[in-house]
C-alpha cells in the first residue's frame, strides 16, 4: 500500500483561517496547516494538477496491484493540515508516501525536483528508504522532464521545514513535478497528455521501489 498526497485542495484559497492556523511542523516548531499553492500564469492551478496527476498514479498502481490512499476525497475540499497527511501512512500501514506538487519558483527555472527530509526524523531505516523512494522516482521521471535548473543537485533536494515529510514515519517524498511559472514545464503539465505521462513516470518509481 502506498499513500498518495496531492498538495493542497481546492477550497483553500477560500479558507484563510483553516488554512493558517498553526500546526506542528515535525521540527520543534510549527507551520501554517496548508497553503493555496502556486498556478501557471495561464491560471492553471496546483491543486488541479496535483489531484489529477494523483488520481491518474493511483489507477496506475491499483491496475499492477497495489493499494492506495490519497489524502484527501476531492478537489474541492480545505486541507487537510500537513501534519495529519504526514501521519497518514503510518496511520494506514502503507510502505511508502509521495507528496505530489508543482513549484512556484522563478520563470527561468525549469524541471522537476524529488525533496527529502534532512532531519531523517524516523531514523536510518526509514531514512535509507526514503532515499531509495527518491531515487526511483527521480530515475523515472526524468524519461520525461528534465532535472531541475535552478534546486537541488540532480533532481533531488533535502530539506527541514516540510511538516508531512517530517512526521512521516514511513519513506517519504515530495514530487515537484515541474515549475508552473516556467513557459516549457507549464505547457506539460497543463496538457493532459503530459500529466499522463508524469504519472506514469510516478508510478513505475514507486513500483521500482516496492520491487
Ligand atoms: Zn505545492
Amino acid at each position: 500500500m502506498v499513500v498518495l498526497d496531492p498538495g493542497h485542495n481546492g477550497g483553500n484559497a477560500a479558507a484563510p483561517g483553516a488554512i493558517g492556523a498553526p500546526v506542528p511542523d515535525g521540527a520543534g516548531g510549527t507551520k501554517a496547516c496548508n497553503t493555496t499553492g502556486t498556478a501557471t500564469d495561464a491560471g492553471y492551478p496546483e491543486h488541479a494538477f496535483t489531484w489529477d496527476v494523483a488520481l491518474r498514479t493511483r489507477d496506475l498502481l491499483v491496475a499492477h496491484g497495489v493499494e492506495v490512499v490519497l489524502s484527501r476525497p476531492d478537489d474541492t475540499g480545505v486541507g487537510p493540515c500537513v501534519d495529519v497527511r504526514g501521519a497518514l501512512p503510518g496511520q494506514v500501514g502503507a510502505a511508502a508516501f509521495v507528496g505530489i506538487h508543482g513549484d512556484g519558483a522563478a520563470a527561468g527555472g525549469s524541471g522537476f525536483h524529488v525533496i527529502t527530509s534532512s532531519l531523517d526524523p524516523a531514523g536510518p531505516e526509514v531514512a535509507a528508504g526514503t532515499d531509495a523512494l527518491a531515487a526511483a522516482l527521480r530515475d523515472a521521471l526524468v524519461a520525461v522532464v528534465p532535472p531541475a535548473t535552478y534546486v537541488g543537485s540532480g533532481g533531488l533536494d533535502d530539506r527541514g521545514d516540510l511538516a508531512a515529510l517530517n512526521l512521516a514515519t514511513t519513506p517519504a517524498v515530495y514530487v515537484e513535478c515541474g515549475n508552473m511559472r516556467n513557459a516549457g514545464d507549464a505547457a506539460r503539465m497543463s496538457d493532459p497528455a503530459g500529466r499522463q505521462a508524469i504519472a506514469e513516470r510516478l508510478a513505475a518509481g514507486v513500483l521500482s521501489f516496492l520491487e
